[in-house]
């Protein structure tokens, strides 16, 4: 049996692996073309996915941004150079004359997340606190997609109706607030103006006390975020991922925030297992388990 070729699509990198049982077996990877024509993109799927082909059976990609009907859309339209409306499913079906899906990169790094469960049939959402702020659902062993592929885009709830305006265009969603890019924007008046994210969590790790009311401002908006999908989704465990969300004593003051809401909205919020590969391994699983 030929394997399933896995394709991540980011803001900034597109991953291809081969993937058998969960293991990335070869990987290559290139910059995502900064640049609103399409053609651009098709270009560069072709570079990156010709030299497997000859050894896979099956194309399945996770990317960036609302995946409705195999068209990606972009929910923030300053992701992917301004690509929007690309018909993603059909380019690859034509490039590699192979049967492809395609679904939400957090989608499918929250399936990656469930499989590594030791517990079976849990309700669990993945969080990923990123340069935006993503996350995917599992309920009763199935996946979350939705009729339009919108289902688990939480960082795009309301956090704050007074909040800055988010790339989406609405005002005060989680990301706007809690993501990376949040983080370093509120450093600017702090660190000066090349600060990033990073940057602030380097004055964070040093005890700075702007830095500390950043990163607390940011970890009890995803604290809030969790106890929303609790009473919603009644989700039993959340896994937190992305540069943010795994940062030295992050998920800690996530849990303090969330410690300090009434007992009904708690739930256990643990560390994501997969890394960096999780969109790559949780969309060949993914696509195994639809065939
Ligand atoms: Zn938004």
């Amino acid at each position: 049996m030929k394997s399933c070729l896995a394709v991540d699509i980011g803001g900034t990198k597109i991953a291809a692996a081969i993937v058998q049982s969960g293991k990335v077996l070869r990987r290559h990877q290139i910059s995502t073309p900064s640049s609103s024509d399409p053609k651009n993109m098709d270009k560069a799927l072709e570079h990156l996915l010709m030299p497997f082909l000859n050894e896979v059976s099956t194309i399945a990609v996770a990317s960036t941004g609302i995946i409705n009907d195999g068209v990606l859309t972009a929910l923030n339209p300053q992701n992917l150079g301004g690509l929007n409306n690309y018909p993603l499913q059909s380019v690859i079906e034509n490039i590699t004359k192979k049967t492809t899906v395609v679904i939400n990169d957090a989608q499918a790094a929250a399936w990656a997340e469930y499989q590594t469960l030791e517990l079976n049939n849990i309700n669990m959402a993945f969080i990923t606190v990123s340069t935006g702020v993503g996350a995917g659902v599992v309920i009763n062993n199935e996946l979350l997609i939705g009729a339009n592929g919108i289902a688990g885009h939480a960082g795009h709830t309301l956090a704050d109706p007074n909040g800055p305006i988010c790339g989406c265009g609405r005002r005060g969603c989680v990301e706007s607030i809690a993501s990376g890019t949040a983080i370093g924007h509120a450093g600017k008046p702090f660190f000066g103006d090349t600060c990033d994210g990073e940057t602030v969590f380097t004055h964070f790790a040093q005890k700075n006390n702007n830095a500390e009311e950043i990163v607390n401002t940011s970890a009890k908006v995803i604290a809030n975020l969790i106890a929303d999908l609790k009473m919603v989704l009644d989700i039993e465990l959340v896994t937190l991922g992305g540069s943010v969300g795994l940062a030295p004593n992050y998920l800690q003051r996530v849990q303090h925030y969330l410690a300090q809401q009434p007992i009904a909205y708690q739930t256990k919020v643990q560390s994501a297992l997969c890394g960096a590969d999780a969109g790559l391994i949780g969309v060949a699983d993914w696509a195994n388990k639809i065939r």
